[in-house]
């Protein structure tokens, strides 16, 4: 079933912490920011290995591939190992999938989808180009797409050395990313295009 809430993000409502157990191959995992990272930080891992640090009982060693923020297309992104404070981290049910604007609380669970829920009328997925796959909620969505297939504010092209977006307005987005990232990480390209989007939309609905 659909999730839409409009008080809390759908991380804080949705997200739980995990014990040790919980931190399995394939799982979403949320680093805080405080987590000490071998690679540029990542907004999320999906664990290809886990174990306790030797130092300490709390500290988890994660190892896994950097995702986008809704968790979607995992096998694009680099590997990064993460040092972090167990009790810290929060992890996605599996399935979660979240609307791409900035701070939207809106969410659908896939695994229910797969199982027969419709998915929610009014929510659109990028099918193609450089974002593919980012889910946008009925509320976003419109800022995006008209009914009749107009793109408005679609990502058409990325600039392979700095990840710059072009979007189909003309404008330029930049995603935030340390200065000697190679290769663009893509989740911040995501997120920069949540920013347009969520900058957008009160535009269309004054
Ligand atoms: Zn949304
Ligand atoms: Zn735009």
């Amino acid at each position: 079933m659909p999730h839409e809430r409009d008080a809390a993000p759908a991380r804080d409502q949705s997200m739980t912490t995990p014990t040790l157990r919980d931190l399995q191959p394939g799982r979403l995992v949320y680093i805080p920011a405080d987590a000490a990272l071998t690679s540029p930080r990542p907004l999320a891992l999906i664990i290809s290995e886990a174990t306790p640090s030797k130092s300490a009982p709390t500290d988890v060693w994660l190892n896994g591939q950097v995702l986008r923020p809704d968790g979607s297309n995992p096998l694009r992104y680099n590997t990064a190992t993460v040092l972090a404070l167990l009790d810290k981290l929060t992890i996605a049910p599996p399935g979660l999938r979240q609307c791409v604007a900035t701070a939207c609380p809106n969410s659908y669970d896939t695994i229910a989808m797969y199982a027969g829920e419709p998915i929610h009328p009014g929510w659109r997925m990028l099918q193609r180009g450089i974002l593919g796959g980012t889910n946008l909620c009925p509320h976003h969505a419109p800022t995006v797409v008209t009914p009749d297939g107009t793109f408005h504010h679609a990502p058409t092209a990325m600039e392979r050395d700095t990840g710059t977006i072009t979007c189909t307005c003309g404008a330029l987005l930049y995603p935030r990313m340390a200065s000697k990232t190679t290769p663009v990480v893509r989740a911040a390209c995501v997120l920069a295009y949540g920013t347009h989007i969520h900058d957008m939309t009160p535009q269309r609905t004054p």
